[in-house]
């Protein structure tokens, strides 16, 4: 199963991501969170993405581009995979394509996650991530057990410095400008389905799956 999430910030990939890659056993692949290991490791590469992300800009296509060639080489891929955050420009999608060509592969669904901006802005302020393992809280729709704590490693919890809202908007208006032409782009090869991504964790997740299996 070879899968890409399509949607704006906020839109819940990253939650989606997880679960799917358990359901069916495939590597979730998410260049945000390979970059925000990146930022804390303070790599090369960390320091470089850094500013860009926090000011809710992207990191360049050549680095993100890099990083997911690295990722689908490696042989836990070969089972399957999940993309998400990436392909988020038209080079980057047309670098993915190149890239599967390559290796004689094809993605087997995309789904875009549909959802209104307003609703969005009140769920990313709300956002919480563990310090530790990345794992992602809500205040409203999925809180912690204990305030601030991570419930799966007791990592400290953390509002993303790009999830301030200030930068929410920033980010808005890049989704919108370079990710947003990626939905006409795939709907001309008939592999792009819209789901709703309103309301409940498990109420989105079904909406896939009833999708895809
Ligand atoms: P995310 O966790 O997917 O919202 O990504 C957080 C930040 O990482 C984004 O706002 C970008 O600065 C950067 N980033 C993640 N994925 C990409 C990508 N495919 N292309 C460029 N920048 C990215």
């Amino acid at each position: 199963m070879r899968l890409i999430l399509l949607g704006p910030p906020g839109a819940g990939k990253g939650t989606q991501a997880k679960l799917l890659a358990e359901k069916f056993n495939i590597q979730q692949i998410s260049t945000g969170d390979i970059l925000r290991q990146a930022v804390k490791n303070k790599t090369k590469m960390g320091l470089k993405a850094k500013s860009y992300m926090d000011q809710g800009k992207l990191v360049s296509d050549n680095v993100v581009i890099g990083i997911i060639k690295d990722r689908l080489d490696n042989a836990d891929c070969s089972k399957g995979f999940i993309l998400d955050g990436f392909p988020r420009t038209i080079q980057q999608a047309e670098s993915l394509s190149q890239a599967l060509k390559q290796m004689e592969i094809d993605i087997d669904y995309l789904i875009d996650i549909e959802i209104d901006f307003n609703y969005l802005i009140q769920r990313l302020t709300g956002r919480w991530t563990c310090r530790e393992c990345g794992e992602g809280y809500h205040k409203m729709s999925n809180p912690p057990k204990k305030k601030g704590v991570c419930d799966k490693c007791d990592g400290e919890l953390y509002q993303r410095d790009d999830d301030k809202e200030e930068t929410i908007q920033k980010r808005f208006e890049v989704y919108r400008k370079e990710t947003e032409p990626l939905k006409d782009y795939y709907q001309k090869n008939g592999k792009l389905n819209a789901i709703k991504g309103d309301g409940g964790i498990q109420e989105i997740f079904s909406r896939i799956t009833n999708l895809i299996t």
